[in-house]
């Protein structure tokens, strides 16, 4: 019997990574694949795991399945490789694209981050070492291999895979496993993370189409629960964004949005740039502070076939976000360090989303102190990152040692989130023409988690389990 082990995104919503093998122990010359390769952020005992070796040597596993671009689903995929992994990594080629960009910046983020640790001796490792170089990270691309959406790929006699969307950002998929093992068929379906179900105006400026592949069957299911417990809010969020923006600039003050580079920065800049357009904004300086956001809009200019019709529009009628005037993308940090310096309103979108590194760091650090400014939160923040401590309402965070003072205003749109919330989560697992015999929900903080299984089991009466972190269960 084959089994799945839970190395990660279980009791918490980042570090995904399942491992799967036809082999039940793990000795038997079975296949051994991982879903999801992804790095813990956020509290500082989850992040410590990604120092710890996966529990079958690196070198012995054949495969990665890689869902989607993010960082908690494929930043450890360069430390995988440091301790000897030399398969194949298989996703759809924008997540390749994606990670192409992703994965070079985590590796010189963790140098950067490893150099302040030494610099400063404020590590209790000396010397501090990064998790894996930007060196590192650019030589595991060597290892990805495309594959397009519903396509079948046969991995071994007994393994088979195909992508299904899952409309979360651009290039995620679902991975649906096929295993042959021991004259058994089992299908298993990771969803990865999963996108809007619907499209409308509670949830605008979606840049990939809504909407995750509906109909499926599974015999396991491993399904995302991040927002296992809560809603969207159901109203349009722009006239309240518009709303924000202009009150902040009457006051002199700057608008500072933390956003992951990719994705989100780009949908952002879509609802501004429109909003400006419509005369619903002043037309203000909007700085885009990552050097990853230019990038970025390069390769969803080139992958137009995954967007929305809204967003192939607004590309028709404005062109590429890196020409519109008063739109500034900052690629080097004396480009950057000139936006530090601007006293004038603006606004500035720069990653990391949930405030964990990168420049951002920089802007929030001189604007928090003042009260004129806004903080703008756009999308989750993990427990233990500073976003969450920011967001939460503390009165003060630590940011490169220092305690900044938190004066500023904070305001939330949970809108612009990229996850399905309860309600469409329960209107997708409807369109299943048939129960699984068992759901494991993984990437949720646990409270999430055990709701969203209580709501399942009440609404559709399947049999659902909340992972445990490195359970194993057979399949
Ligand atoms: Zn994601």
């Amino acid at each position: 019997m084959a089994y799945i082990q839970f190395l990660g995104a279980a009791g918490t919503v980042t570090g995904s990574k399942h491992l799967v093998n036809t082999s039940s122990d793990g000795a038997g010359g079975g296949f051994q694949m991982l879903i999801d390769c992804g790095l813990f952020q956020g509290a500082k005992d989850w992040r410590e795991r990604n120092w710890q070796p996966t529990p079958v040597p690196a070198r012995e596993i054949d495969a990665v399945i890689l869902t989607h671009a993010h960082l908690d689903h494929c930043g450890w995929i360069p430390r995988l490789v440091r301790e000897g992994f030399h398969g194949p990594i298989y996703a759809t080629p924008s997540t390749i694209d994606l990670c192409g960009i992703i994965l070079p910046d985590s590796g010189h983020l963790q140098e950067e981050d490893a150099n302040f640790y030494n610099r400063h001796n404020k590590s209790k490792h000396h010397p501090a070492l990064p998790l894996y170089t930007l060196a590192e990270a650019e030589a595991s691309l060597k290892y990805f291999s495309p594959v397009d959406f519903e396509e079948t790929r046969q991995l071994s006699p007994e393994v088979s895979f195909r992508f299904a969307r899952a409309a979360h950002i651009l290039g995620s998929s679902m991975v649906e496993l096929t295993l042959n093992v021991d004259g058994h068929s089992r299908r298993l379906l990771f969803t990865g993370d999963i996108g809007r179900v619907r499209i409308d105006n509670s949830a605008p400026g979606k840049v990939v189409r809504s909407g995750p592949t509906e109909g499926e069957t599974a015999d396991v299911l491993v399904m995302e629960s991040t927002y296992g417990n809560r809603q969207h809010p159901t109203d349009d969020p722009r006239p309240k964004l518009a709303e924000i923006i202009r009150q902040t600039v009457q006051s002199g003050g700057s608008v500072i949005v933390p956003a992951f580079a990719v994705e989100r920065t780009q949908k952002f800049i879509f609802v501004l740039k429109d909003l400006m357009e419509s005369g619903q904004l002043p037309s203000i300086p909007v700085y885009c502070d990552s050097p990853m956001a230019i990038k970025a809009v390069e390769v969803f200019l080139k992958h137009k076939e995954e967007c929305t019709d809204e967003t192939c529009r607004l590309i028709k009628q404005y062109g590429s976000p890196l020409q519109w005037p008063g739109f500034t993308f900052a690629s080097t940090s004396e480009e950057s360090k000139k936006i530090n310096a601007t006293n004038f309103p603006s606004i500035i979108v720069s990653s990391s989303g949930m405030v964990t590194g990168g420049r951002i760091l920089h802007h929030l650090m001189q604007r928090l102190p003042d009260p004129k400014n806004t903080v703008i939160f756009i999308g989750f923040q993990a427990p233990g990152t500073r976003g969450f401590t920011i967001k939460s309402g503390a009165p003060e965070v630590r940011i490169f040692g220092e305690t900044v003072p938190i004066r500023a205003q904070i305001a939330t749109l949970e809108q612009f989130s990229d996850h399905a919330d309860t309600p469409e989560l329960l209107e997708w697992l409807h369109t299943f023409p048939s129960k699984p015999a068992v759901t494991y929900l993984v990437h949720g903080e646990p409270s999430a988690s055990s709701q969203l299984r209580d709501a399942i089991t009440k609404d559709l009466g399947w049999n659902v389990q909340v992972a445990e972190w490195m359970e194993k269960v057979t399949v």
